[in-house]
Parts: structure tokens; C-alpha cells; sequence
């Protein structure tokens, strides 16, 4: 089955790269550049997996993450980090900022696959994406 992935990056060589990258891994893409158009557009196109750059005009990636997380819907949507900070410390920070994975960059396209088939393969004995499934909890509890 399709999965949506959303890529924002503000990059437009490291937006082709990986939006080339994933469409020929069978995945559908959104394209968002600006950090403060995510959460609408998360909304609009509800998306089953996030990449998420840390340096983006708008709001940061970390400010990003803190809205998604704290959303009681979308906070079940996977979100990677796209970090070029490789230090301890920042990787540290990154987890423990709510993301549910990082990447570092320059990403090599393997690791890209492995960690979008690993946060995508836990939905994939639903028929239905992160946020609806999530929805349908809370609306039977
Ligand atoms: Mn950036």
C-alpha cells in the first residue's frame, strides 16, 4: 500500500534528492519549505511519516516537532529529523525534543530507505494512517 511522506526541506537540491529518492521507492510526497506551513499542511494532506529539516525559515524543525507532538491527533505521526548538527549532544537534543528518529546530513540514501520502511512498518498492518488511527481511538474510548 502507498504511504504519504512529507518532506520539509528548504534545500532544493536536498528536497530533489530525496523527493526523487522516495517517489522511486514507491512513495507519495509532499513537498513543504517553510517551517510555520507543516501543521496546515500536515491537516490538509495527512501524511503517514515526517522528514523533518532542524533549519527551516518560519519556525524551526525543533518548533515544529514541539506543535506536532503536543497535537492529541497528529502526535502519532513519525517524525525524522534531517540534522546536519552530527555532535552527541545535538543528536541527544533531537530525541529528546520529541523526534522519533534522525538523520544526518549529508543522508546516504540506504539509511533514508531503512528508517522510512522502519517508522512506516509499524502502520502497516492498519489500513488506515497514523492520524485517522489515532482518531478512531480516541473517538471508541
Ligand atoms: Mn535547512
Amino acid at each position: 500500500m502507498s504511504k504519504t511522506v512529507m518532506i520539509v526541506e528548504d534545500n532544493d537540491l536536498n528536497m530533489i534528492v530525496f523527493d526523487t529518492f522516495l517517489q522511486a521507492q514507491g512513495h507519495q510526497t509532499v513537498q513543504v519549505r517553510d517551517g510555520s506551513e507543516v501543521l496546515g499542511e500536515v491537516c490538509r494532506t495527512n501524511p503517514d511519516l515526517i522528514l523533518l529539516d532542524i533549519r527551516l525559515p518560519g519556525l524551526s524543525g525543533f518548533e515544529v516537532v514541539s506543535l506536532l507532538k503536543s497535537h492529541l491527533v497528529l502526535n502519532s505521526i513519525p517524525v525524522i529529523a534531517l540534522t546536519a548538527y552530527a555532535m552527541p549532544g545535538e543528536k541527544k537534543k533531537i530525541l529528546e525534543s520529541g523526534f522519533d528518529g534522525y538523520l544526518s546530513k549529508p543522508v546516504a540514501l540506504h539509511e533514508l530507505v531503512e528508517a522510512v520502511d522502519y517508522h512506516l512498518s509499524a502502520l502497516n498492518s492498519f489500513p488506515m494512517s497514523a492520524a485517522n488511527l489515532k482518531a478512531t481511538r480516541l473517538l471508541a474510548a
